[in-house]
């Protein structure tokens, strides 16, 4: 199974890539993961996508696609992955399609998680992080067993710089802006199913299962 998320931020694209990737035996590729674990370790690839990143902006598509690559090429991705968070526009679709194509490969599905605006600046303004296992929380709509903690680790948890209203704003602008075309790029490609993202994440859960294997299997 080699499928996408796609999806405004806080439509809880990370939340269900944890759980489906469970499901479907698969990696999940978090593209925000590996930059943010890359800016807290210091190396050259998070310098050069901090500033981004702190602005809401997308990393330019060069760094992004090179990072990618890399990934992907890791023997755990060989048989299937879930990515969540790439690509982010047209250009960085048409790369994965190219790098896709020289492994005899093609994306099984697209899946979009759709939620209205104002439900999003509510999810992420109470969003918090596992900065070990990257599991992502809600103070309120999901919050862990302690609170400040992860259930699975005992780290404590974080809120991402860029979840600030402010940026939250601009991200939603650069999605309405650069990501949005995607959904429309992956139906002419016959790969696009969508579900409502909300209620609560086990449903929304059942619903994106059910909606990857009808694509997946058509
Ligand atoms: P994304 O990766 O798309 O930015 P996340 O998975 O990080 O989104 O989710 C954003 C916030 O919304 C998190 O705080 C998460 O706990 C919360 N969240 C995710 N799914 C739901 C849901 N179905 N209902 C309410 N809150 C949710
Ligand atoms: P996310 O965790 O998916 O919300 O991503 C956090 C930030 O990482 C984004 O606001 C971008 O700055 C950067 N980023 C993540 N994925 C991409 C991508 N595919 N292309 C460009 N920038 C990205």
């Amino acid at each position: 199974m080699r499928a996408v998320l796609v999806g405004p931020p806080g439509a809880g694209k990370g939340t269900q890539a944890q759980i489906l990737a469970t499901e479907l035996s698969i990696p999940k590729v978090s593209t925000g993961d590996i930059f943010r674990a890359n800016v807290s370790g210091g190396t050259e690839l998070g310098k050069k996508a901090k500033e981004y990143m702190d602005r809401g902006d997308l990393v330019p598509d060069e760094v992004t696609n090179a990072m990618v690559k890399d990934r992907l090429a890791q023997d755990d991705a060989a048989e299937g992955f879930l990515l969540d968070g790439f690509p982010r526009n047209v250009p960085q679709a048409e790369t994965l399609k190219t790098m896709l194509a020289d492994l005899d490969s093609k994306l099984d599905v697209v899946l979009e998680l759709r939620v209205d605006e104002e439900e999003v600046v509510n999810r992420l303004s109470g969003r918090r992080s596992c900065p070990e296992c990257g599991r992502v929380y809600h103070v309120e709509y999901d919050a862990p067993q302690t609170a400040g903690r992860c259930d699975d680790d005992n780290a404590e948890l974080y809120q991402r710089e860029d979840d600030r209203e402010e940026t939250i704003r601009h991200r939603l602008k650069v999605y309405r802006d650069q990501t949005a075309p995607l959904v429309e790029f992956y139906e002419n490609e016959g790969l696009l199913a969508t579900i409502a993202a909300t209620g609560p994440v086990g449903e929304v859960s059942e619903r994106a299962m059910a909606a990857i294997r009808e694509k997946a299997s058509s």
